[in-house]
């Protein structure tokens, strides 16, 4: 897409044809022979209509005829962490999420460097994505300028993490402690595309989680946590025992006086007052069913990471039952420390492989879905009117099955 948009500099209306176009629209999903007008406005290009050649073909202005290609909206990962994109490689997967945690913990403290992420961003790109909902910690203070100068449209969902800080009172609210990437730059906490993100309930204290969705729910700004992802976090939750509990006691984490609240992730997250419409629960691996219906009850978005968990050797998340219970589904690559790419086709492809989603409904995980999570489907998600010109070309190789 770049590549033609480059050609089209200058150009102040453009109109791309292409054999079929996806446009996740609920009325017209799907267009045979489609069209799109694209016009340029001050803040970028834009599409002015969307229709088939025989409703625009007439519209006077260059064409961009893409031949047999099929369009989609530019994709969105709603989970990854840039961050550590240069610890792939690094980790071991198969045995377990302590085993991972054990041989990723001793490289976080080495300094990224700026290749491994244009490197990262370049991969993501490749596959169409336009908008990253990136989870970043200590080095988001890098981070951020990085993708800005690279104009990558992202949220940066810096994490919350640490029992040892906990909240404070200013101007008469609850304020969440300083994450660590505010301790290098208290700054990096103005930028309109902050918000802040929970770790885990393992790792962060439970009034500091509800103080970060506090201040992105007064921003209207999306709260991400990782919720429920592997067993040993419903052990820890429940009895305050167990291998995670000892890794992280032995970190010196998990405070000694820590109390398990007694119940599943999901129904702790309830019990704090953090789900919601604007949360996004990643993982959601280990759910019964009342714990999906607490989700569905708050409206809560949902984030699969199938290859990841796949790779750590977690668990599969309860797919099918969670789109039964109505949840919005999105779908995210999670990092280079637990998957071999970026791309989200192959995530797409992994997916289709172990459920039973048509390719649309698969298709809405990387578009139109997460675009609702992360509040920006004003401007993307699907190939409609009024939203940025930005698409994405469904590979040959994917799976097109109804
Ligand atoms: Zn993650």
């Amino acid at each position: 897409m770049q590549e033609i948009i480059k050609t089209a500099a200058g150009a102040e209306r453009l109109l791309i044809r292409a054999r079929t176009i996806i446009t996740m629209q609920a009325e017209k999903p799907v267009l045979d022979n489609g069209a799109l007008l694209v016009t340029r406005q001050v803040d970028g290009l834009r599409l002015a209509a969307v229709g088939t050649w025989a409703e625009l073909g007439s519209e006077t202005a260059p064409v961009i005829d893409l031949g047999e290609a099929t369009l989609a909206p530019g994709l969105i990962n709603a989970h990854t962490h840039l961050e550590i994109s240069h610890l792939k490689g690094k980790t071991t997967g198969g045995n377990g999420f302590v085993a991972w945690l054990k041989s990723l913990v001793p490289h976080l403290n080495q300094e990224p460097e700026t290749e491994s992420w244009s490197a990262a961003l370049a991969e993501m790109r490749g596959c169409g994505t336009v908008f990253a909902a990136d989870m970043a910690d200590r080095h988001a203070d890098r981070l951020a300028p990085f993708l800005e100068r690279e104009q990558c449209a992202h949220w940066l969902m810096v994490q919350q993490f640490g029992f040892a800080d906990r909240p404070h009172t200013r101007k008469g609210k609850l304020w969440p402690p300083p994450t660590m990437a505010e301790r290098k730059n208290p700054k990096i906490a103005d930028r309109k595309n902050f918000c802040r993100a929970g770790h885990a309930f393992y790792s962060t204290a439970p009034d500091t989680l509800q103080a970060a969705k506090t201040w992105d729910h007064e921003r209207q700004r999306p709260f991400a946590l990782h919720l429920a992802e592997h067993v040993g976090e419903t052990e820890l939750l429940q009895t305050g025992r167990g291998e995670l509990a000892d890794f992280f006691r032995t970190a010196g984490i998990l405070p000694d006086d820590f109390r398990p609240p007694g119940l599943s992730p999901t129904a702790y997250a309830e019990k704090l007052g953090l789900l919601d419409d604007s949360t996004l629960a990643v993982h959601c691996v280990h759910l019964d069913d009342r714990d999906i219906a607490i989700l569905a009850r708050h409206r809560v978005n949902v984030c699969l990471c199938p290859r990841s968990n796949a790779f750590i050797g977690v668990g599969k998340a309860p797919y099918e039952r969670l789109a039964r219970a109505g949840l919005n589904l999105c779908l995210g690559t999670d990092s280079l420390t637990s998957n071999s790419d970026l791309d989200l086709w192959k995530e797409l492809d992994f997916l289709l492989e172990q459920s039973g989603f048509t390719m649309l409904d698969a298709l809405a995980m990387v578009t139109i879905n997460p675009a609702r999570a992360l509040k920006i489907d004003p401007d993307y998600g699907s190939l409609e009117s009024g939203k940025k010109a930005c698409w994405s070309i469904v590979p040959d190789s994917f799976n097109l099955k109804p």
